[in-house]
């Protein structure tokens, strides 16, 4: 780090749990932030913001005046440009020393195995059900970790899926598909439709960085084996704890053959 990252960082740097081991392990790492949108904006922000070396941000969806009610990345002058662009450039702005990587794509599963495997921590900031399911498919392949939230109303959610580990842990943690099983006919029920507290998807998106700036530097306890519920009109958060569906066919061929 350059005198210029050691004071954009100080406040990083003068955390014992952090220190500059601690952010230059942020310098070092890699960053994929799923949906530039409402949960992303803030996500991303911060993972820019606190120092992630390398982001790359997937979207393929363009910036709408009924995003701008909580998608925070995005202005008035973005309307109708592509939202992973519009946020590269909210980013950059901030942070112009890291790398930004902006795709306006959707992935499909082959594309995500790819863009996974690259990353050293993976954010879920989409609001579908199906690509949730492709994301956690390729974490789970791939030994990423996965922070996923989610947002519909006044009511929130945050987790972070982490199958990787073996013996001290990890064994018994689950995947995001233990949790919400594919062949369930989960309602889709989407922000489009159903209307969202603006400030939530910044709580939820916020705490969604900071899993994943504490899992890039090995800090902490991360927010695995639990999935956190907030009631937005109570103000009120719930620690629910959840285990792994030895029967899931996404992670438990995975925990006896693949990577530890
Ligand atoms: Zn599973």
């Amino acid at each position: 780090m350059d005198d210029s990252q050691l004071l954009r960082y100080s406040r990083h740097i003068l955390l014992d749990e952090i220190g500059i081991e601690g952010q230059q392990r942020l310098l070092e790492a890699r960053a994929l932030v799923i949906g530039a949108g409402g949960l992303g904006s803030p996500a991303a922000m911060y993972l820019a913001s606190g120092g992630v070396g390398t982001l790359t941000l997937v979207d393929n969806d363009t910036v709408d005046l009924t995003n701008l009610q909580r998608q925070i990345a995005h202005n008035m002058a973005r309307v109708g440009q592509p939202k992973a662009e519009s946020a590269r450039a909210t980013l950059a702005a901030i942070n112009p020393t890291i790398a930004i990587e902006a795709l306006v794509e959707r992935a499909d599963d082959a594309r995500l195995a790819e863009l996974v495997s690259r990353a050293d921590v993976v954010l879920d900031c989409t609001d579908n059900f199906a690509t949730r399911h492709a994301v956690n498919r390729a974490c789970v392949a791939h030994g990423v970790p996965l922070v996923s939230g989610a947002v519909i109303r006044f009511d929130g959610q945050v987790s972070v899926f982490d199958t990787r580990g073996g013996a001290q842990r990890g064994a018994h943690l689950p995947c995001y598909s233990c949790l919400f099983p594919q062949d369930q006919p989960f309602e889709d029920v989407a922000c489009s439709t159903m209307g969202v507290f603006a400030p939530l998807v910044g709580v939820v998106g916020a705490m969604q960085a900071a899993e994943a700036l504490k899992l890039l530097m090995g800090i902490g306890e991360p927010l695995a084996g639990r999935l956190l519920l907030l009631d937005g009109l109570r103000m009120e958060w719930t620690s629910i704890a959840i285990g792994r569906n030895d029967a899931c066919p996404v992670c438990a061929a995975q925990s006896s053959t693949g990577p530890d």
